[in-house]
């Protein structure tokens, strides 16, 4: 045992995050031990916070603080062209470029037969149940251009094709392999822009 037992613990929660090796969760484990007490109450509170009161939008699926959530409810979007993404962090990335005025859907992943992700596992669900008043005109696949997220937007297009909804696919110049999330404004932009029919 190297570090006394509750610093040893604090250690494994950073560990345990994304993107955090060891030295890097050692150093935020001393540092929140430098932190004045109520700075790192706000911290844990913030944790709390955030888990307490975020959910999910029962209509498009993305995390809110309410339901529906503030773009499903907002009567400045085109409820009628749903963009598709695989994650809430695209949902920003796409808002970020303050372009796009419809409305989303977070699928919570992409299908991926090696990791086990059919579509029962996606929301997959939700999506076909928004579709069936026929309200929706366009539904536009923007996720990953990967293997995964290429799977996911052809299968997709196919459950949605027979419903008579226009699908279609954001252009590439996305670098592939890449996650939306990273994308820079223009490129997203343009993707948008010169997106396909699938
Ligand atoms: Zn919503």
């Amino acid at each position: 045992m190297q570090y006394i037992e509750p610093l040893a613990k604090l250690i494994e929660h950073f560990r345990a995050l994304p993107g955090i090796g060891t030295k890097t969760a050692v150093r935020l484990a001393y540092h929140v031990l430098d932190m004045d007490a109520a700075k790192a109450k706000a911290l844990a509170g913030a944790i709390l916070e955030a888990k307490e009161k975020i959910g999910f939008c029962s209509v498009c699926c993305n995390l809110s603080d309410r339901d529906p959530c503030a773009i499903c409810s907002s009567a400045k979007r085109d409820q009628s062209t749903i963009c598709v993404v695989e994650q809430p962090q695209d949902v920003a990335a796409v808002e970020r470029m303050h372009d796009f005025h419809g409305v989303y859907h977070v699928l919570h992943g992409a299908l991926s037969p090696l990791e086990g992700v059919g579509p029962e596992n996606l929301r997959v669900k939700e999506l076909l149940a928004r579709l069936r008043d026929g309200s929706v005109s366009e539904v536009i696949m923007a996720t990953n251009p990967n293997v995964e997220g290429e799977a996911t937007a052809m299968y997709i297009a196919r459950l949605l094709k027979p419903m008579g909804v226009r699908v279609t696919r954001i252009a590439h110049g996305l670098p592939v392999g890449g996650d939306l999330e990273y994308a820079d404004e223009v490129t997203l932009a343009k993707a948008m822009e010169n997106r396909v029919e699938l």
